[in-house]
């Protein structure tokens, strides 16, 4: 069994030049590891420190002696592994990339997971995305017409625009400047070694209402 809580963590990847580059899962992070194309940056005594998946699992015994409230630790049969926050793609060269991709991800993240109708926070689960003005009627997919939404705020606009349904937008939706996965983890103090590797304008979070 796997604990479900480290598995949604998310990990900071950076690359040779410890440069943040994007956020990924868990279980990603965890094969990019194995797969020896990666280690673990660890911040110790406002110290970096280096480990490959060997020496990551073997620190992991040692912290999983004394778990602290701000670790993670993913359980298995035979074996645990404390949760990486930061890894380094040793082998990596390009440089972290500007534009920030128009995706499922990425739309939740600038919205924070939060209803842009009703204001509510809601897991993914119960999200959903809106064209503000309905496809049918010449909206566009794009970052000024899709919001985030929840279930039953979707099914209540229905194929109508916000004025015609009577809703309001808390926010104007618009383009995010920077990778807004990345400012949402930020205010997590579990999250607080990513800070060294994020540049001021990153770690900005996105915040528009
Ligand atoms: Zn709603």
């Amino acid at each position: 069994m796997v604990d479900t809580q480290a598995l949604e963590c998310s990990v900071l990847v950076l690359n040779r030049f410890y440069m943040a580059i994007r956020v990924i899962n868990v279980r990603r992070a965890l094969t990019l590891l194995y797969r020896s194309g990666a280690e673990v940056i660890a911040i110790e005594d406002d110290q970096y420190v280096n480990y490959d998946f060997d020496s990551w699992c073997e620190v992991s015994q040692l912290h999983g002696l004394d778990k602290q409230p701000d670790e993670d630790y993913l359980r298995t049969p035979n074996f645990e592994i404390q949760v990486p926050r930061i890894i380094r793609l040793t082998r990596y060269e390009k440089v972290p990339k500007t534009v920030v991709r128009f995706n499922r991800r990425n739309l939740f993240a600038r919205d924070q997971h939060r209803c842009q109708y009703c204001g509510q926070h809601r897991p993914v689960s119960l999200l959903s995305l809106d064209h503000v003005i309905p496809r049918s009627l010449g909206g566009k997919t794009n970052w000024e017409n899709i919001v985030c939404c929840c279930v039953s705020c979707n099914s209540r606009k229905g194929g109508r625009t916000p004025t015609q349904a009577g809703m309001k937008l808390l926010s104007k939706p618009v383009k995010p400047q920077s990778n807004p996965a990345l400012a949402t983890p930020l205010k997590d103090p579990r999250y607080a070694s990513w800070k060294s590797f994020l540049p001021q304008a990153v770690a900005v979070p996105y915040d528009n209402g």
